[in-house]
């Protein structure tokens, strides 16, 4: 694969309400997707997070114009593996990367690029995605939870979830402890006894907050907390887990290492790496792998477009996980921006079916309205 263009598309994409989170709070969708095309005239595509902040998408150009594209361009590579690896050696582990301190944001538009070259590299090889990660892997269903859900809005996102059939739903805490316990009662009332996770996107301030408020949460039988607290704190994870709680993060982890640090420290059950942020494909392989060989849960973040769900998608169906998560809320980067999709949803599970690499043909009319380049 020889790297002739890179190409950052900036989409932002109306909400028909504000995405409220313990740490802040989303107007619009600013999602973000690269195209790499090649000199084999086959081209490829990426999601990029770019979500949370607005200005994360447009501070992304920068990284590309002066960083990425001259790093990569007129650049040939046997397998994303290999990118990958000259990618790591050349801006992550020493380079712009550490002497930038941007590591974090670095990763995400390197997630783009492999993704795409992921889809670039199974195309070539006339396969789709998962059968070029895994050749013997086999189609089966992937389970998928409904995400996203509250503080507004809990009702109607949690029934048009069960008239999709979903069984398993995740609510945002860490609001106030009166608007969570009414949320946790709200939606106990409508998803009876189904599966049940929360998320306080890192809100509690350490394991003495967070074990208060999760033991007032208890009696509403919850599977999993995510993030309870920064996911930098791996010392009150580990105690929470010492209480019995099931532990979920790694949305805001990156590269390799941060997640074997939190292995080492066992303080997490279940890896949730964001194929848009974690290094893409490549590192997502790398860090599912080592959620089996420690014993523990791997299961894909997404919070983004139907360009990062696919790749979750295709990696899910290559190597196994728990399951999908996905937005239960109104959102046309999942619905509308793919013409063409490869996994089928019916009854709370994603079916694949046949196609070439990752197999999303975007819809033109959609992305050109939205595009804001
Ligand atoms: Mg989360």
């Amino acid at each position: 694969m020889k790297i002739t263009g890179i190409y950052p598309h900036i989409l932002d994409i109306p909400l028909p309400y504000p995405i409220k989170l313990s740490f802040g709070e989303m107007r619009s969708r600013r999602q973000m997707y690269v195209e790499v095309r090649t000199a084999e005239g086959i081209s490829g595509i990426g999601e990029v997070w770019t979500n949370h902040p607005v200005f994360n998408a447009e501070s992304k150009l920068i990284l590309f114009e002066k960083c990425i594209i001259p790093l990569l361009k007129d650049r040939e590579f046997e397998t994303p593996q290999d990118a990958y690896a000259f990618i790591e050696k050349n801006l992550l582990e020493t380079g712009a990367g550490r002497q930038w301190g941007a590591l974090g944001h670095i990763m995400q538009a390197v997630s783009g690029i492999d993704i795409a070259l992921w889809d670039i590299y199974s195309r070539l090889k006339g396969l789709p995605l998962c059968k070029a990660i895994n050749a013997s892997c086999s189609y089966r269903p992937i389970p998928a939870y409904a995400s996203g859900l509250g503080p507004d809005h809990i009702e109607e996102c949690v029934e048009r979830a069960l008239d999709r059939g979903y069984g398993k739903f995740k609510l945002k805490i860490g609001f106030s402890e009166s608007k969570d316990l009414e949320n946790l009662t709200l939606v106990r009332s409508l998803a009876k006894d189904r599966e049940l996770y929360l998320d306080a996107n890192q809100k509690f301030s350490g394991y003495k907050e967070a074990a208060r408020r999760l033991e007032a949460y208890s009696k509403f039988g919850f599977k999993f907390v995510e993030e309870p607290v920064s996911c930098c704190d791996m010392k009150s994870m580990r105690l929470l887990r010492n209480d019995g709680y099931t532990v979920a993060a790694g949305e805001n982890s990156y590269t390799k290492t941060e997640f074997s640090n939190m292995l080492w420290t066992d303080c997490i059950d279940i890896l949730q790496p964001d194929v848009g942020k974690c290094g893409g494909i490549t590192n997502m392989l790398r860090i599912a792998a080592l959620a089996k060989s420690a014993g523990k849960s791997f299961a894909p973040h997404m919070f983004s477009s139907v360009i990062g769900q696919t790749a979750s998608l295709h990696v899910l169906t290559a190597v196994g996980g728990l399951f999908m998560e996905v937005d239960a809320n109104p959102n046309l980067a999942l619905s509308s921006l793919a013409s063409v999709a490869p996994f089928s949803f019916r009854d709370g599970c994603f079916y694949p079916d046949d196609c070439q690499g990752l197999g999303v043909t975007l819809d033109k009319d959609f992305a050109s309205k939205y595009s804001v380049l």
